[in-house]
């Protein structure tokens, strides 16, 4: 069977170094906010250019704490709107609201599953304070454009780094082209964690020093709190297995780009849209390699049958959510019809040339 994505021979092609530094900190002594996570922070903040990055515990938290340090830092305040794309997993949104932030959530373009610039500006109010950009499946949203309409009405620009680690647009890695940015270290994510993980990245030294707070206590000193904050910390655990990953996250997302390749030239079924390559091929590292079709549920059952496993990302919008009920008879016609018709296929680094050769014969003779 070809599984959807095999974490346990993801992690096992790292097995020894894997071991070697668990045991380290198990044998250290010192399982909190101690040199792994230090270490982790410098190289992953190197490896995104920024000058800053703060571990903790998940990457809704990177995000909301995010917020919470605007809102702090009185750049937010209740009420604010932040722009969000309709179509994001719904994290990103959990974020917005948590904060009691108003989420506007905009319609995505059909060809890049990213939020449409146009359809940005359309929804800027005089209350928009921030835009979340989402670099969805792992394919970079950004533009020359969107910088000149966040400085035109004087935006945030927040980047859920969640799904696109490593990817980089004109020079620049994600994580980087925006004011601050959440990452997440969930296992499943290209850059994957024993457990939950997540972390910011940001240039601003306030808003480094300010999130850091709020991450422990609110405190930036032993038993003196400054904020009402939190307990959001990356562990030590993670953090070790996480900066060993790091080294290999290039090596492992090239591989995802030269898969996504092959799937692209040779999938040629005619009911089948195949996703769209970007300009330059580091802006898109390929986290989820997502296909759409009408007959999306038939496809996933027959492929299902032939042993390939397939996840829908995502069946249900955010704003058909119980959880967001009263948005419930909202239209969001684009976002809709993607959640009807997508379908991500198997990619990751440790698949097999005869896995996709499979993948891809299997779906041209549906
Ligand atoms: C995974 C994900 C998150 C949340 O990360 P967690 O670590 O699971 O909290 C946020 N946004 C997007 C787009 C994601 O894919």
């Amino acid at each position: 069977m070809i599984k959807f994505l095999d974490l346990q021979k993801i992690n096992l092609a790292h097995q020894k170094e894997i071991e070697e530094r668990l045991l380290n900190v198990f044998r250290s002594g010192w399982y909190l906010l101690g040199n792994e996570v230090k270490q982790f922070e410098e190289n992953l903040a190197q490896h995104t250019g920024t000058k800053y990055a703060i571990g903790v515990a998940n990457g809704l938290d990177a995000l909301r704490l995010i917020l919470r340090a605007y809102i702090e830092m009185g750049v937010l305040k209740k009420g604010d709107e932040v722009i969000v794309p309709a179509n994001t997993y719904i994290a990103s949104i959990l974020a917005i609201s948590d904060n009691e932030l108003t989420p506007m959530l905009v319609e995505p373009d059909m060809n890049t599953y990213n939020l449409d610039i146009y359809k940005i500006e359309e929804n800027i109010t005089e209350r928009t304070k921030a835009i979340m950009i989402v670099h969805l499946y792992g394919r970079v949203m950004f533009s020359d454009e969107l910088i000149a309409l966040a400085k035109k009405h004087n935006l945030k620009i927040i980047e859920d780094n969640a799904q696109s680690i490593g990817a980089i647009w004109n020079g620049t890695k994600t994580g980087n082209l925006g004011d601050a940015a959440g990452f997440s270290f969930y296992p499943g994510k290209n850059l994957g964690a024993l457990g939950d993980g997540g972390a910011v990245t940001t240039n601003d030294e306030e808003l480094s020093k300010t999130i850091r707070a709020l991450a422990n206590y609110g405190s930036n000193q032993k038993y003196v709190n400054v904020y009402q904050g939190l307990n959001s910390r990356l562990d030590e655990i993670q953090a070790a297995v996480l900066d060993l990953k790091l080294k290999y996250i290039d090596v492992e997302n090239d591989r995802r780009r030269e898969i996504a390749e092959r799937y692209i030239s040779e999938i040629n079924h005619p009911a089948i849209i195949l996703p769209g390559r970007p300009e330059n091929r580091l802006e898109h590292v390929w986290h989820l390699f997502v296909i759409r079709t009408a007959d999306r549920d038939n496809l996933q059952s027959s492929l299902a049958e032939k042993g390939i496993q397939t996840l829908i990302h995502y069946p249900i919008p955010p704003h058909k959510q119980h959880a967001y009920k009263t948005w419930n008879e909202r239209s969001y016609p684009i976002t809709e019809s993607i959640h009807n018709e997508v379908l991500s296929l198997p990619i990751s680094p440790i698949m097999t040339n005869f896995e996709i050769q499979f993948v891809t014969d299997t779906i041209n003779n549906y």
